[in-house]
């Protein structure tokens, strides 16, 4: 036990010492603060309310300096078949809500101070990081926990812990490194077998989106239980055993660590682009699979810009070489976003479905069931055109139409647009409890599927 601790310090203090004493909660001065920010839910019932609001958004979005969030979406998209909601600056809303009094558009104000609700989200940092939980030597000697939000020093602490103090089950390796120079890691978790039999695996990655800090913190809880509840639970027992998962829990750091210190709601890379001012890249737009077939992504300064070329980010250049190399391994992908609570299918590019739709459709609609058990949280199934909206070049288009791996799925998780993004540290947890359900039901599949006995 004691030479466990003592190797999990060395390895730390050899990493990142300098990230290690900045402290976790310091914004920069200069951060940029939503005060005043409103976000709006919406219902559109006709195809010119649908226009006129596109219309104002884009208007609006023209005049932007250097992608200054004035107008965009929180929750869905512009739309009349369901209820979305939009995020406005205080300079735009005035004209958004003269436009639904004078068009008759039902409307409901969620907040009128995003500021204050950023204040709030990782408010448990500040009273205590501690809950009555034992989440094991590599969390408490990186100082991971999961009652707050961790910045990615602490993240990389804990995944460079799970080697030492689980060799037995975790192997580590470095992915590549972002356009700023942070290491994108996977961590390889599974007990190989006495036969040397390759085992069926799963991917699961989280954080291609900055601001969606909910998705790394819910994968490293599920990857947490699986190496700390190896001996005592027999269902994960059974999991860790027969399948291999590849986890990489932070695909985009650089985005991410952009929104602790200086704009909470940013999502893309932090790439400069060339001849233009905006910053970044959106990630989940940049893989080489039906790549900018959508209009706002071949613009720089819209926050699904696609790249000039497809894999243009490094962090997307790691993952996909990894994904190549472990292709035939893996049969499942699974790739964690919020918000919306969805639970979603390939592809996003079309409407047409996959040839095996069903099968997976089916095991999306298993899996949340399970979810939906612990807490009545509900998550739709479906394709991205379905429920949500269309996208191309995503991870998981090409994680289907360029692998073909079995059971592709992105899940969007808690909530449905209340605390969005910037959803309660104190729902860190059972989110975790919750999802991990979810993904159980899709390994123990994988199990019965693929695993040779
Ligand atoms: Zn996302």
């Amino acid at each position: 036990m004691n030479f466990h601790r003592l190797a999990v310090f060395c390895v730390c203090w050899a990493v990142s010492s300098s990230e290690m004493q900045r402290p976790e909660d310091d914004p920069d001065k200069d951060a940029l603060r939503y005060d005043g920010f409103v976000v709006l839910e919406m219902t559109l019932t006709s195809d010119l309310q649908v226009k006129l609001l596109t219309d104002l958004k884009e208007e609006v979005r023209r005049k932007e300096e250097h992608g200054t969030t004035t107008i965009e979406e929180w929750t869905g998209s512009i739309n009349k078949e369901r209820p979305f909601s939009l995020l406005l600056a205080p300079k735009v809303a005035p004209d958004v809500l003269m436009l639904c009094h004078k068009e008759g558009i039902q409307y409901e104000i969620v907040w009128n101070d995003l500021q204050s609700v950023i204040d709030l989200q990782n408010a448990e940092a500040v009273s205590s990081s501690k809950t009555d939980r034992d989440d094991g030597i590599a969390a408490q000697t990186s100082g991971m926990t999961w009652a707050r939000y961790h910045r990615y020093s602490t993240i990389e602490r804990y995944i460079l812990a799970l080697p030492v103090v689980h060799p037995d089950l975790v192997t580590i390796e470095r992915l590549g490194l972002t356009y700023e120079g942070r290491q994108v890691w996977v961590v390889k978790l599974g007990k190989p077998r006495s036969d040397g039999i390759k085992k069926p695996a799963i991917w699961l990655d989280a954080g291609i989106h900055a601001r969606e800090w909910i998705s790394s913190a819910t994968v490293t809880f599920m990857l947490n239980e699986l190496v700390t509840k190896y001996t005592s639970d027999p269902i994960i027992r059974r999991l860790v055993d027969q399948v291999d998962f590849y986890v990489v829990p932070m695909v985009n750091p650089d985005g991410f660590e952009f929104t602790h210190q200086k704009e909470r709601l940013f999502r893309k890379t932090r790439r400069v682009n060339p001849f233009n001012a905006c910053i970044g890249v959106d990630a989940n737009r940049n893989y080489d699979f039906q790549w900018q077939t959508e209009r706002a992504e071949l613009r720089p300064c819209e926050i699904t810009f696609g790249g000039d070329f497809p894999y243009s980010e490094p962090e997307n250049r790691a993952l996909f070489e990894k994904v190549l190399d472990l292709k035939g391994d893996l049969k499942s992908f699974i790739t964690f976003h919020s918000h919306s609570q969805l639970w979603m299918l390939p592809y996003g590019y079309t409407f047409d479905l996959t040839p095996d739709d069903a099968v997976v459709r089916d095991l999306a609609v298993n899996a949340t069931n399970a979810l939906r058990a612990l807490y009545g949280t509900v998550f739709r199934v479906g394709t991205s055109p379905e429920i949500l909206y269309t996208s191309s070049g995503t991870s998981r288009d090409f994680a289907k139409g360029r692998t073909q791996i079995k059971y592709v799925y992105t899940v969007e998780l808690r909530d449905t647009g209340e605390f969005g993004f910037l959803l309660p540290a104190e729902q860190i947890l059972p989110s975790g409890l919750e999802t991990f359900e979810g993904v159980k039901v899709i390994a123990l599949r994988i199990i019965e599927e693929f695993a040779r006995n």
